[in-house]
């Protein structure tokens, strides 16, 4: 579904307050409570014997009973006969930027990372033009490359103008760009001073971030808002019900640019009932005050906040992806501005997730982690190293025996290449260390998890080139990761990521059988995603009527 369509939907129920919907039996009152029976589905519980029923019961949020016998219980009771499809636990994604796509300029089309041919990308734009208002910017920025078209080029002026002649469009590859306009596009920004080829073209650096400064010249913190709702609307799209909210990023802040703070949009959302993403928040401790040494930012957390504050749906997880400033900490070896801010992060009892790529990132963490330990024991407070591109066997084992674990992201799905593929992931699941995956969207990566299920069960990148042999996973394993694997690390494996008694009812319901190769050969996994998904019992995207007869 394209996000245009998933972003009305999200609007419209919030809007009208219709959260639950009726799907069978009236709107009587229920003295016992509403209740929501799913019938009729392959169920993936993905409980510790990876349990597949036919039916489950959901009462205030959480499954009540899953099973075969799952029966309707005491209370008005709605209905889905999901009509045999696949479903499964709300997917989570462990590593996201989400201030970084609400601060996006424009009408964010992040469909466009789903299109793998310039005829695709265009049928995106032509869809997105359908409920953009004529003449404002429909945008793409990030989380895209080139070479994911089979043409591997950007599309021409031409090519956007055939696909929204009425639209400015602007396209811009991962941070710097480069970018593509079309003819209303190169209109405007000519008139802003910034150079664009006869192509389209707008060049790498400078000239993109002149541009991104133009689209932002009046951009409000509504505009921020109603990105970040559409673009949570596609992870709903997708399967994803929760996200671990990395704050900070590479990015000039929106603090720079329009002054509030990066978590306001998130907090209006929440307080307004519009959040339709459970949210894990991080925070990025590393960026320097007035380029100063020190760390007092990282204080600043330590001595106002702590961890697990809050409810299911937003809740403060830890410190990251930079406790210190990010050169200091690849820095090998690292300094004591490093030990000593790790050593807080300890003994304050928070958990931390560090970006962390190669084996001699790792294996300096090691080091500085082994010795806090001996200190203020970490064994408990869920710590990880993430991206983690490779990683040899021994710092693996002093990874796992000091409790940490490892977030391995799929991002090289778009950007990989035979010399420069990983994670590992094959060697880390046998590991038995705590592992689980995101995208690291929405700048370097797409948000797409289905892109990283393919990435993961076959090795190949976007090009179909097979580049992480030897450490593909089988897809019971690919989507464990994104639902009980990811649990873990916000301390919500009693709660999310598995359909279990108890649990919050957060499930997707998908529009093939991912599971079946017969059903779903490899090349096609790039293309399943949700029909149906439901929060907490509630339905966020789709609905069960297009289930089918
Ligand atoms: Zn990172």
């Amino acid at each position: 579904m394209s996000p245009v369509r998933v972003g009305l939907i999200v609007a419209c129920l919030v809007g009208l307050g219709v959260l639950m919907h009726p799907v069978s039996g009236g709107a009587q009152s229920c003295p016992g409570g509403r209740l929501l029976l799913l019938t009729n589905g392959r169920i993936h519980t993905m409980d510790a014997q990876r349990t597949v029923v036919s039916r489950v019961r959901i009462a205030n949020g959480r499954f009540v009973e899953v099973g075969d016998a799952a029966g309707s219980g005491v209370g008005c009771t709605d209905t889905i006969d999901l009509r045999g499809r696949t479903v499964i636990p709300g997917m989570i994604d462990n590593h996201f930027h989400v201030q970084l796509v609400g601060s996006r300029p424009g009408y964010e089309t992040r469909a466009i990372e789903t299109a793998f041919s310039i005829a695709e990308a265009q049928a995106v734009i032509r869809e997105r033009a359908k409920t953009v208002p004529e003449g404002a910017f429909i945008t793409a920025i990030g989380g895209l490359q080139p070479r994911q078209f089979v043409e591997n080029r950007l599309p021409t002026l031409a090519e956007l103008d055939a696909a929204a002649p009425r639209h400015p469009v602007y396209i811009h590859v991962s941070f710097n760009g480069p970018a593509v306009t079309n003819t209303l596009g190169k209109r405007f920004f000519e008139s802003q001073a910034i150079p664009v080829a006869a192509s389209g073209l707008i060049e790498v650096n400078g000239p993109t971030w002149n541009a991104l400064d133009a689209l932002r010249a009046n951009w409000t913190l509504a505009d921020t808002k109603r990105t970040m709702q559409q673009v949570f609307g596609y992870f709903n799209s997708m399967g994803l019900t929760t996200v671990h909210s990395v704050l900070g990023s590479q990015d000039r802040g929106p603090a720079q640019y329009f002054g509030w703070n990066e978590q306001r949009p998130m907090q209006e959302l929440q307080r307004e009932g519009a959040l339709t993403l459970r949210l894990r928040l991080y925070f990025n401790t590393g960026p320097r005050v007035d380029g100063k040494p020190g760390n007092p930012r990282l204080a600043d957390v330590l001595d106002t906040l702590w961890p697990d504050l809050g409810d299911d749906l937003v809740k403060t997880a830890g410190i990251g992806e930079h406790v210190v400033d990010w050169p200091l900490e690849g820095a090998v070896p690292l300094g004591d501005e490093y030990y000593q801010s790790v050593r807080q992060v300890a003994r304050h009892g928070w958990q931390m997730m560090e970006h962390s790529f190669n084996e001699p990132n790792h294996a300096a963490r090691a080091d500085v982690w082994e010795r806090v330990h001996r200190e203020f024991p970490i064994t408990n407070l869920r710590w990880s190293i993430d991206h983690v591109n490779t990683i040899e066997p021994p710092t693996l084992a002093r990874m796992k025996a000091l409790g940490v674990g490892v977030r391995a992201h799929g991002w090289r799905f778009l950007a990989g290449t035979p010399g420069q593929a990983g994670p590992p992931f094959r060697l880390l699941l046998d590991s038995g260390i705590h592992v689980g995956t995101g995208m690291d969207g929405a700048q370097a990566a797409p948000i797409d998890p289905w892109l990283n299920v393919y990435y993961m069960v076959t090795g190949r990148n976007v090009r179909g080139e097979l580049i992480n042999d030897g450490q593909q996973i089988t897809r019971q394993e690919a989507v464990w990761l994104y639902t009980g694997g990811n649990g873990w690390f916000s301390r919500d494996e009693q709660r999310l990521g598995t359909v279990e008694p108890g649990r919050l009812a957060d499930v997707a319901v998908l529009s093939a059988d991912v599971f079946d190769p017969r059903a779903v050969p490899d090349e096609a996994i790039k293309r399943v995603h949700s029909v149906l998904t439901l929060l907490g019992g509630r339905i966020v995207h789709g609905s069960a009527a297009a289930l089918g007869p």
